[in-house]
């Protein structure tokens, strides 16, 4: 039996699945008076994800960029019910979620279904990994909290054992070896950042490792970062020559073994060279895939039947093929690129659109009421002061109609390089700034500050940054 007040029939029942960029925004901007709100989600935060390469060497602690979603619902005007559990299947048909609690602790019950009349889907993406043997293995990925503590131990653990009595040239080169595949801006900023641990404390703490510790980012491509201008890929692999992190371009690993990567390049005469490449840590940072849940949901709906990346939604966000169901986020395709930017304002949006939508019902029942009050009102005069007010209330309805489509609006990118530099490319009036260096990371600490979730978590960053610039970034391994 549940503690909490049973949802209000007269209202509609909003399902929110996830807890990430797409699904928190709408849940900060909605009224939640006007439905019973329900959030599903196997995370019980939010995750500030550009800052979540910095916690991969402990620049910052990844409770910083961790908001509770308990601490954020709690001060919305209704009540929203939180459940800590993933969606494991939608069911258009009987328009029911079916819920799984999969933490350690178990109750009698730990799978159900919850019912909705409205369903927003923000469940994000999954690794890519393009079935490539060995990757999930063998490989970290970069997309939540575990995965950077996993990370962090692993670097630390390497250079530990690296450090072990007796330890061959040979073993202490691979584990030395820190690969990254991906030159998107996951991996340029986790191989910046890497680089940058080394540089200011590991050399420090361990100078024995400072002349085969080595950073390699390998990228399928001509170039890393592909949607950033062309003179910041230029920059960007001018610094990284400096700073001594080594880019092998049009590289394609096709497959990942316990010590080491196995990548195809053409050689200078354009035959294909496979090679070996030893390791000790790998990271894996590809790009998206789609979640279980969205592929079952995708092969519910026929008119899904060609989704390839994500869920189809139309300029209302609503995903093709169905009705009350709105996808934001990565887990939607709109023409956008899987970003934070994309699915907050996505959210936001929407948010906008369901205020607007319970306005548009309570004027509609207002004016149904007035038009029963108009033929039963005694005399001309009556008549004439209520069909005034539904004149007046016609106006309103129609101005509270009018919501144009979701227009995304582009800010600009952002990424973080290393040695205390970043590159921006940002959108001003009709043109484009591009820059990149000392004062653009400067840019990027202030916006990066600024997009926070809250002002704890700004607190807890700024007295992060400070910590390790003070004290050097912690190496303990836990
Ligand atoms: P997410 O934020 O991933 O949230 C998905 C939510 O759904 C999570 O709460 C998850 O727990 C939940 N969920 C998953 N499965 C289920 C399920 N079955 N049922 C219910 N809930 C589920 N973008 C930028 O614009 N700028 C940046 O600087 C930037 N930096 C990034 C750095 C890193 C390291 C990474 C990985 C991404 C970065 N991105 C950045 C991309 C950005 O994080 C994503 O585009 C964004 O998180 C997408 O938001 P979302 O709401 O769709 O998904
Ligand atoms: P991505 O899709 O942007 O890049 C993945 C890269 O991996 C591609 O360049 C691809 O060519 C390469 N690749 C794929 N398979 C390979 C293989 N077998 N061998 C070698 N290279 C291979 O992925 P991402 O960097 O994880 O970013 C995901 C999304 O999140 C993007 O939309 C990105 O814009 C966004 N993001 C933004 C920021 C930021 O703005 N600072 C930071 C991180 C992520």
């Amino acid at each position: 039996p549940d503690d909490q007040p049973p949802p209000d029939p007269s209202k509609k029942t909003l399902v929110v699945l996830g807890t990430g960029w797409g699904s928190v925004s709408l849940l900060k901007k909605l009224d939640t008076e006007n439905y019973n709100v329900v959030v599903v989600s196997p995370r019980n935060y939010f995750l500030f994800t550009p800052l979540l390469p910095s916690c991969t060497v402990g620049t910052i602690e990844h409770r910083s960029i961790m908001e509770p979603i308990r601490n954020f619902l709690r001060h919305k005007k209704a009540a929203v019910k939180y459940y800590e559990a993933e969606a494991t299947k939608i069911d258009y048909e009987k328009r029911v979620i079916y819920i799984n609690d999969d933490s350690e602790i178990k109750g009698d019950v730990s799978a159900t279904e919850v019912p909705f009349d409205m369903l927003v889907i923000g469940v994000g993406a999954e690794n890519a990994t393009f079935g490539i043997p060995g990757v999930t293995e063998h490989g970290l990925f970069l997309k939540e909290v575990g995965d950077a503590q996993r990370i962090r131990n692993r670097i630390m653990d390497c250079c530990e054992t690296a450090t072990f009595k007796d330890q061959s040239p040979e073993e202490i080169k691979r584990l030395l070896h820190m690969v990254v595949v991906g030159g998107g801006p996951t991996g340029v900023e986790f191989a910046g950042e890497l680089q940058d641990f080394f540089n200011s404390d590991l050399k420090k703490w361990l100078p024995e490792i400072k002349d085969t510790f080595k950073v390699t980012l390998v990228e399928a491509l001509p170039n890393v970062l592909p949607m950033f201008s062309k003179q910041l890929i230029e920059y960007t692999e001018k610094t990284f020559k400096e700073e001594t992190i080594t880019i092998r371009t049009k590289t394609m690993v096709k497959k990942v073994t316990d010590k080491y990567i196995e990548a195809e390049s053409a050689g200078p005469d354009g035959k294909k060279i496979v090679e070996q490449i030893p390791y000790g840590l790998l990271v894996w940072a590809t790009g998206n895939a789609l979640r279980p849940i969205v592929k079952d949901f995708i092969n519910q709906i026929p008119a899904q039947k060609d989704s390839r990346r994500g869920l189809a939604v139309n300029e209302y966000l609503v995903v093709k093929g169905c009705e009350n169901v709105w996808a934001v986020g990565d887990c939607a395709v709109a023409n956008y690129a899987p970003t934070a930017q994309v699915a907050s304002q996505e959210g936001a949006w929407l948010a906008r659109m369901f205020n607007q939508m319970a306005k548009t019902h309570e004027i509609e029942a207002e004016l149904a009421e007035l038009s029963v009050k108009q033929e039963t009102a005694p005399g001309k005069d009556a008549r004439d002061v209520v069909f005034a007010d539904i004149k007046d209330l016609q106006k309103r309805l129609r101005r509270v109609k009018q919501i144009g489509p979701f227009e995304y609006t582009h800010q600009g990118s952002l990424a973080y390089i290393g040695s205390e530099k970043a590159v921006a490319d940002i959108a001003w009036w009709s043109g484009n700034i591009a820059s990149g260096g000392t004062l653009t990371y400067l840019f990027w600490r202030s916006a990066y500050i600024s997009m926070c979730f809250s002002t704890r978590n700004r607190i807890l960053v700024c007295v992060d940054w400070v910590k390790s610039k003070v004290f050097g970034r912690d190496v303990s391994r836990v």
